[in-house]
Formats: C-alpha cells, structure tokens, sequence
C-alpha cells in the first residue's frame, strides 16, 4: 500500500529528451541534420574559441595587424586563378554552384585570394602605412572527408602581409604563428623550406620529372601520385604515400635548385629564427601545394607530432606573385594561417584548463521583495560595469548559491527579507565562506574595495 503505480513513476521520472537522443523518436518530424563534416559549436566548446582567439589577437595586434573581413562567397574564378586549377583544393573540394544569374560561385576554401582581391580591388597599396598588415578570423569550406581535424567547414587566423620583400617579414610571420600555438598551451615545431622562383621552380620540375623518366622509380609510385605527377609534379614531394616516398630518396631537390638571392633571403630568414630560438627543421620535401607560393614556405607541426602534415597545426608562406597574377601591381607578399580546431583538440589534449567567462558577483535573494530588488540591482551593477549573475527563477538560497559557486565567482551578494527590512546587503566571500551585512548604501564602496 501507499506505493504509486510504477507506470506513473517512469512517466514522471522521464528525463527531458534531446534532440539527439536516441531514445526519442518523434512520432511527427524526424529530425533535421547538420550536413556531414560541417560543425556545430556548443557553449562549453566556444570557452576554448574565446581563449585562443584572445591571446591570438593581443599577439596580432601588437605586431600592428589589422582586422579586416571578406565575403564567403566569391567568384569561383577568383580561385581558378589564384589558388590554382590544378590543385586539390580547386580541382577537388571546393563547394561550388551557379546562382540564380549564372554567375559560378564557390564558398571560400581558403581565405588569402579573397584577402589579395579586397586589398587590389579597393586600392590598399595607396594606404600611408605600407607594408599593410592584415588579420582575418572565419570559416572556410572544403569538401574533405572528415574526420578528426578535418571538417568541411572549419575555422582558421589568417595574417598576411602586402608589400614588403624583406626577409624579416617572414621570420616575424613565423614568429606570430609560433607564439600564438605557445600562448593556447600548444608547444609546435616549424618545417620549413625554400621553393625559389617560378624560373627556379620551372627548372626544378623539368629536373623532377627526368629524375622519374626512370621506369623503376616511376613503378613505385602510387596510381594516384602518378597522376600528380602529370598534373602538379611538385606535389610528389609531400605525399604521404611510402612508395613515393621511397622513389624520392635519390630525388634532386629543390633548395638545391633556387637561384643565389632566393638563397640569400632564405638563409636570412633562418637566421632571424635562430636569433628569435625558433625550433626549426629543414623540410626539402615541404612545398605547400597552392601555386602562388615562391620562395619560403613553412608548416607548424605539433612538436609531439610524427605524422607532421597530415595534423598540421597551420603553414604559409611567400607569394611575391599572387597580386600582379590578380590583376594588380607587383606587390611583394607572405602570410600564414592557423587552423583553430586543430589548436583546440591539442589545447584538450594537453589538459589546457579553460575559464567561464569572467563573472566576479552572483545576486542571490530570498522572497518576493528581495527577488524584486535585487532584480534592479542587477540592472544598476551592469550600468556601472561589474560583471555579475544571477539566477531569479531560482528560489531556494543553496540552490542559488551552488550557481554561484559553480561559476567560480568571488562574492555573492544576499538580499532576504531581513536585509530588505533593514535596508542591507549581505556580503558573502565564496572562498573563505564568510558573510557580513552591510548598509545598502554602501554596496558599491565595499565591493569596489574587495573587487581590486
Ligand atoms: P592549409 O592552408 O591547407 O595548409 O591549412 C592551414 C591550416 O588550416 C592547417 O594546418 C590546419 O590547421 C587547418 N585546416 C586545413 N584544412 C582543414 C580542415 N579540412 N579541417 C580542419 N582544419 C583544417
């Protein structure tokens, strides 16, 4: 006797199902997917988006980079042209459709050819200020095959530099990127190498392609590396392929094959690394696979990491080229970008610990009054610029005061019907525990006192 009928209990226990519960089948509507490979970040994600993006800007901006914006949507021959139809990127994995004009369009898969057409198009090279600096944070879209850091859709900082030829532009770039890793919490290792010129490049590529002449070398390559070989022949050198790899070890090289002032620049350019202690690796098989780069070229590895590209944390380079290609001027150029869930997954890899976003009061109340008091309250500390919380659907003081510990805040204030009654406010420090009333009146003098 006295037992409730189990059904009920089930029915009334019943947790609230999500939409993603696999449990829960809607007898009406089935649910709605995100397309594969493209990303949703939920709040407690985003505490690791606001940290890296933080500590990058403050790194990027003292460095004099500005931030600028750029469309999703451009031209698909704004990459035709600049990244290259031959490359993976264009040939293989960009979304592209024609719109309702007939205009070709594709989303942006990466973000330096829109960057290099906002700076022609809206004349930045008459900017006072030379070399422009510019910073750029968004979404990118490839259609790759996901899977752990690879998405269709990800996010990457973009930092770029127009008009400036000096070796020391690349070296700081480098520098930017490194520091930035080092601030998230994510130790990495530089790869770098030089490509030349494309006179350099040209030459390279004829020696490359008489170096695979031979029948035996050409053999162990993969069907697909073979094609590559046709298509882009300087892809061969960062295949992962271990039959590729193998044909290349009596390959000639290209650092051996770039002209006596490529040369200069690049050992400049490892001689500012050393100057800065920059953790740096030779790659002569590292040729970043767009066709605007020349000369230096360079990848961020995770500094544990073995399989190196393939989990690259970002790369760039110079691309002297790019502008006058687009249509411009002849404009000197170098930039990189950093891939930012790829800095993230390492940052949770490395247990980096991330806040809530800073909250330093929680108002707490006890009855109808208070709950209405204190509501104003909460509107007056935001006026005046505290950063404060509350919970007001929440009646009960443990309750509201487990919020507050839950948010790691220093002080929670009380309001009750005494404090109401008495015109006061209790102040609770939520390290020590201790509380002490005092006259309302004085609320913001005693919070400014212990809030330094
Ligand atoms: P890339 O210009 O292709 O060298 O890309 C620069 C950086 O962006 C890479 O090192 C990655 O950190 C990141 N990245 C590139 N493609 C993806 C992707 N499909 N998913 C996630 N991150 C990516």
């Amino acid at each position: 006797m006295g037992r409730k009928p189990k059904k009920q209990m089930t029915q009334f226990n019943k947790k609230v199902p999500k939409t993603d519960d696999k449990q829960f089948k809607s007898k009406t509507h089935k649910v709605i997917t995100r397309l594969r490979g493209m990303r949703d970040i939920l709040p407690d994600e985003y505490k690791y988006w606001n940290l890296v993006l933080k500590k990058a800007e403050s790194i990027i901006k003292y460095y004099g980079f500005q931030k600028t914006e750029i469309p999703i949507l451009e031209q698909l021959s704004l990459f035709e042209r600049s990244t290259g139809k031959q490359t993976e990127v264009v040939s293989k994995e960009m979304f592209t459709f024609v719109d309702k004009d007939g205009d070709k369009v594709a989303l942006r898969p990466e973000a330096t050819p829109g960057l290099a057409r906002s700076y022609i198009e809206h004349g930045l090279f008459n900017l006072p200020t030379q070399p422009v600096k510019l910073y750029w944070i968004g979404n990118l879209f490839r259609r790759e095959k996901p899977q752990s850091g690879r998405q269709r859709q990800f996010s990457q900082i973009d930092l770029e530099v127009y008009g400036e030829a000096n070796p020391a532009t690349d070296a700081q770039l480098i520098l930017i990127g490194y520091l930035i890793l080092k601030e998230a919490g994510v130790d990495s290792h530089i790869q770098i190498n030089s490509i030349g010129d494309k006179e350099d490049r040209d030459e390279y590529i004829k020696k490359l392609l008489e170096y695979f002449r031979n029948r035996k070398i050409r053999a162990l390559l993969s069907p697909e590396d073979k094609k590559r070989l046709q298509k882009n022949p300087l892809r061969i050198l960062d295949s992962k392929e271990e039959g590729t790899q193998k044909a290349l070890e009596g390959a000639p090289q290209i650092i051996d094959n770039i002209s006596d002032e490529c040369r200069d620049h690049f050992m400049k350019v490892l001689e500012y690394l050393d100057e800065f202690d920059i953790p740096y690796t030779l790659n002569p098989n590292l040729v970043r696979g767009l066709d605007y780069y020349n000369r230096t070229v360079f990848e961020f590895w995770p500094e544990d990491s073995e399989t190196g590209r393939q989990n690259a944390l970002g790369g760039g380079g110079r691309y002297d080229g790019l502008v006058e290609y687009m249509g411009g001027r002849p404009t000197p150029a170098a930039g990189f970008a950093l891939g930012v869930e790829r800095i993230i997954l390492k940052m949770k890899d490395n247990n980096i610990p991330v806040v809530n976003e800073e909250v330093d009061i929680f108002i707490a109340q006890l009855g109808e009054a208070a709950k209405r008091k204190a509501m104003i309250f909460f509107e007056e500390l935001r006026a005046k610029g505290y950063k404060a919380s509350q919970n007001f659907v929440k009646d009960n003081l443990k309750a509201q005061l487990e919020v507050a510990n839950k948010l790691g805040v220093k002080l929670a204030l009380i309001l009750g019907q005494k404090e109401i009654m008495d015109n006061t406010i209790l102040i609770r420090d939520m390290e020590s525990g201790m509380q002490e009333v005092y006259s309302f009146n004085k609320v913001f003098e005693e919070l400014d006192k212990r809030l330094k």
